[in-house]
């Protein structure tokens, strides 16, 4: 259920955690810092783990965990940080543009009737709502089991604490942060970076406002231009060809809004008929989705869409149909012109 490994000698151990979700274990972090050590994210939320976790901890030798860092409010990385905070003594540290998502994801009631206001506004048909309904309520009660207590809520985009260089990496959630040991040009970056899975990047206000996927190429520019050895994420296992992935995670976004403006070439779309005409995972349709992804892919497209948007590339009426108002060719120059 736990499995622990040394990685770089005696500096840092990852703990593989089960989880009962998409993709099937989440990784934590043990970093050595002077004579303390750091916990990087919770694992899942399954009491069961809790000891099998702390017996593990223990057997990293000469290690007095001080502190909890949290990457992202998401509930495989929050998971056990109450209980850790609890039985440890640990003081737990997130970012609080997370927290307050946090809170807001507790008051269900408000949570849910924001989502189906939205969802109108995305063009989603009355015969789907119960559907949404469904999923927003059950991300709120998951939360609900796994109640977060921070001691320290970060407020700026770069910090140091207790020896450690954090950086906010927007974009998967509003407040993710990633956390970067300068000296040996490593860093764990949560789900910002991973091996072969691409990030989910949904616009989902309440809780993810704003124009996160302009967020999530920002910080793949931050940490690319950092040029670091290895990274280690939150699922898959470690990265060592650090710039080379982030060029790739670019170009498929970039393909991505391609395939928005494809749909768009023949006449307005509502966001929800734009994700319909998309391709998701393995290649399927829409329909062919699980709620919980078609929730996924729907707030997607609303963050591929609000991109553009805020390009001044696409524009909606006042039914909540999109056109293209501006010509462009269809590349990383054009659409992401940041990068210079
Ligand atoms: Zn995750």
């Amino acid at each position: 259920m736990i499995e622990l490994t040394e990685r770089v000698n005696g500096l840092i151990y990852q703990l593989k955690i089960f989880m009962p979700m998409e993709p099937g274990y989440v990784f934590s972090y043990v970093v050595r810092r002077d004579n303390e050590c750091v916990m990087i994210d919770a694992g899942y939320p399954n009491t069961e783990l809790l000891n099998p976790l702390i017996n593990e901890l223990s057997k990293i030798p000469n290690c007095r965990l001080s502190s909890l860092f949290i990457t992202h409010m998401h509930i495989d990385h929050t998971g056990l940080a109450n209980e850790l905070r609890n039985r440890l003594g640990l003081s737990v540290v997130m970012h609080r543009r997370d927290y307050e998502q946090v809170l807001k994801m507790l008051d269900k009631d408000l949570f849910i009737k924001e989502f189906l206001e939205l969802s109108g506004h995305y063009g989603v048909p009355n015969t789907e709502m119960e559907l949404y309904k469904n999923v927003v309520s059950g991300l709120s009660s998951r939360r609900r089991l796994s109640a977060l207590n921070p001691d320290v809520l970060i407020d700026n985009e770069e910090n140091r604490i207790g020896g450690l260089h954090v950086l906010l990496t927007p974009g998967h959630s509003p407040g993710h942060i990633s956390i970067v040991l300068d000296e040996y040009g490593l860093a764990f970056t949560g789900d910002l970076i991973l091996p072969t899975i691409t990030t989910h990047v949904g616009l989902t206000p309440p809780i993810n406002p704003g124009n996160p996927l302009r967020d999530y190429l920002n910080s793949l520019i931050k940490i690319r231009n950092m040029s670091l050895n290895c990274l280690y994420p939150g699922h898959e296992g470690e990265i060592c060809n650090v710039n080379d992935r982030i060029n790739e995670l670019i170009r498929h976004r970039v393909s991505r809004l391609c395939e928005v403006l494809n749909a768009l070439s023949n006449g307005e779309l509502t966001i929800f008929e734009i994700t319909n005409r998309l391709k998701w995972m393995d290649n399927k349709r829409y329909v062919d989705l699980n709620p919980m992804n078609r929730y996924m892919a729907l707030t997607e497209t609303a963050a591929l869409v609000k991109y553009l948007e805020s390009m001044g590339i696409v524009k909606a009426g006042n039914d909540h149909k999109y056109g293209i108002t501006r010509e462009i060719s269809c590349n990383v120059r054009e659409l992401i012109p940041q990068l210079g």
